[in-house]
C-alpha cells in the first residue's frame, strides 16, 4: 500500500504509519493469546520492547540521514515500522528489494523521457566536482587567487591563423605601451591588492631582451614582494635566462595543441612544436614556475588530440595549466568555426585538477567571454586562479585575441569588489597573495 501510494502521490500517509504501528502491536497480543497462560505477558512485554527499541533505533540512526537530506521523512517512518515489526534482517532484505525496483522504474522512466544521459552527466558532474574539490583543498584551501593582467603590446611577429592579432591581420589597431604606462599599470594593480603582475603580448621584436630585462628589474625593485609573470612567446634559453636573472618567476608559453598535425593546421609553416615544447622544458630548467595549456574545441582538434595534451601536460607537470574554448576571430581564416564547448572545458579543468593537484589553473577569460558564469563554474570545475585585466582601459579593446573578448565588467581589475563575490558567490575565497604553486 505505501509503495503504490507513493508511486501515485509521491507520498506515504501517516494514517497508513499509525495504522502499521497498530497492526504491528495487534499482531503481538495475538500472538501472545496462542501462548501458555503464565508466559503469556513476559512475552508480550518482551516482544513489545523489541518492537519499541527497534523502531527508535531506526528512526534515531535515520534523522541523521534525513538531515542531510539522504532521506525523506516519510520513508523513514515507514523503514523504523518494518524494522520495528519484522526485525533488522528482513527489513534490509526487503530495502535491498525495493532499492533494486525502484532504480529500474527510475531507469525505465528516464530512458522514457530521454534524460538518461542528462542524468548521467550531473552524475558525472557531480564526482567530478568532489573528486578534484577533495585536491584543491588539500594544497589550496579554498583560497583563489588574483592575477593582473598587463597585455602591453598587440605588434605579432608571428601568424597563428586563429589569433587575432596575427601579424597578417591588417584590421587590427596595434598599439605598444610605454615602460611608464607599464610602471603604471603595476602602481594601480598593486593599490588593487595585486601581487602577481603577468605581462603578456605578441612576439614583439621592439621589446628586445634590453627592454624586457629593464622593464622586469623595475617592477622587481618597486614590488619585491610580488611575482613577475612573462608571457611573451618563444625565445631563446639563453633570454629566459636574462629575464629569470632579471627577476621575473613565471613564465606562460601555452603548447597549444601536442599533436603534430593539429599544430600544422593551426601554425605557418614557420612555426614547430618541436621548439615550442623546447622552450617549455628550458623554463623549466631555468627554475621558472611554468605555464602551458591549449584551446578547447580549436579547429580541427579531435578526442586523441586532447588525450595528447593531457599525456604530454602530465609528463611536463607545469606549474599552471591555461586551457579555455576556442572562440573565432572575424579577421581570421577561422571566423566561421564554431566555438569551443564551455561544457567540455570545465571536464578538462576537472580532470587536470585530478591528474595534476598541485597545478595553478585559471578560469580563463575566454571562458568568461564563452559564458558569462564562466568563471565561476570553472572554480567549481577545479579552478582555482583568476586573471582580471590590468591594462590601460584605452587599449584594453584593442588586444583582440578573439571576438568579444570581455575586457571591462566585472572582469575588469578595477571591480575588485565584484570579482571579490563572484568568487565567494561559489563558495571560494579571493586573496591578496603571490600565490605561488603548492610545495
Ligand atoms: N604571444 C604569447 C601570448 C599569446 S596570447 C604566446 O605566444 O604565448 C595567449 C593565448 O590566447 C594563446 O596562447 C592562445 O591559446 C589564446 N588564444 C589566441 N587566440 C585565441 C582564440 N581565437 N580563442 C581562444 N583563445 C585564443
Amino acid at each position: 500500500m505505501a509503495a503504490w501510494s507513493d508511486w501515485k502521490y509521491y507520498r506515504i500517509p501517516n494514517r497508513l504509519i499509525i495504522f502499521g504501528i497498530v497492526s504491528g502491536i495487534m499482531s503481538l497480543v495475538f500472538q501472545a493469546a496462542d501462548l501458555e497462560a503464565g508466559s503469556k505477558i513476559p512475552w508480550l512485554l518482551l516482544a513489545l520492547s523489541g518492537f519499541l527499541v527497534r523502531g527508535v533505533a531506526v528512526l534515531v540512526l535515520g534523522i541523521f540521514l534525513h538531515s542531510l537530506g539522504m532521506i525523506g521523512a516519510a520513508d523513514l517512518k515507514l523503514v523504523a515500522l518494518l524494522a520495528a515489526w519484522l526485525g533488522f534482517s528482513e527489513t534490509i532484505k526487503i530495502l535491498c528489494v525495493g532499492f533494486i525496483l525502484g532504480a529500474v522504474w527510475s531507469l525505465q522512466k528516464m530512458l522514457r523521457y530521454g534524460s538518461a544521459f542528462q542524468r548521467f552527466l550531473y552524475l558525472s558532474a557531480y564526482i567530478r566536482q568532489i573528486l578534484s574539490n577533495k585536491k584543491i583543498e588539500k594544497y589550496y584551501g579554498n583560497k583563489v587567487y588574483m592575477r593582473g593582467l598587463i597585455e602591453f603590446t598587440n605588434f605579432c611577429k608571428n601568424n597563428c591563423y586563429y589569433c587575432g592579432i596575427r601579424r597578417d591581420n591588417k584590421n587590427a589597431s596595434r598599439y605598444r605601451l610605454t615602460e611608464e604606462e607599464i610602471l603604471d599599470c603595476c602602481k594601480n594593480g598593486y593599490e588593487l591588492g595585486f601581487r602577481t603582475f603577468v605581462l603578456q603580448g605578441g612576439e614583439d621584436p621592439y621589446f628586445t631582451d634590453e627592454k624586457i630585462v629593464d622593464i622586469v628589474k623595475k617592477i622587481r625593485n618597486s614590488y619585491p614582494d610580488c611575482a613577475i609573470t612573462l608571457s611573451i612567446g618563444e625565445k631563446t634559453k639563453e633570454s629566459y635566462r636574462l629575464y629569470k636573472e632579471a627577476g621575473a618567476d613565471r613564465y606562460l608559453l601555452r603548447h597549444e595543441t601536442a599533436n603534430e598535425d593539429h599544430y600544422r593546421h593551426l601554425h605557418p609553416e614557420q612555426m614547430s612544436l618541436a621548439n615550442r615544447k623546447q622552450c617549455l622544458r628550458n623554463l623549466k630548467e631555468l627554475g621558472y614556475q611554468t605555464g602551458a595549456g591549449f584551446m578547447v574545441g580549436a579547429p580541427g582538434q579531435t578526442l586523441e588530440c586532447l588525450a595528447e595534451d593531457l599525456i604530454f601536460l602530465k609528463e611536463l607537470n607545469p606549474e599552471m595549466v591555461g586551457i579555455g574554448p576556442f572562440i573565432p576571430h572575424h579577421d581570421t581564416k577561422f571566423a566561421d568555426e564554431p566555438a569551443g564547448s564551455v561544457e567540455l572545458t570545465l571536464f578538462l579543468l576537472s580532470v587536470l585538477r585530478i591528474i595534476l593537484p598541485k597545478c595553478l589553473l585559471p578560469a580563463t577569460t575566454a571562458l568568461g567571454t564563452a559564458d558569462p558564469k564562466g568563471r565561476e563554474k570553472g572554480l567549481l570545475a577545479g579552478a582555482n586562479v583568476v586573471m582580471p585585466n590590468l591594462s590601460p582601459v584605452k587599449d584594453r579593446k584593442k588586444y583582440e585575441l578573439y571576438d568579444n573578448k570581455i575586457c571591462t565588467g566585472d572582469e575588469a581589475a578595477e571591480c575588485r569588489v565584484c570579482l571579490k563575490n563572484r568568487v565567494k558567490s561559489v563558495g571560494f575565497e579571493l586573496v591578496e597573495d603571490r600565490g605561488d604553486v603548492a610545495l
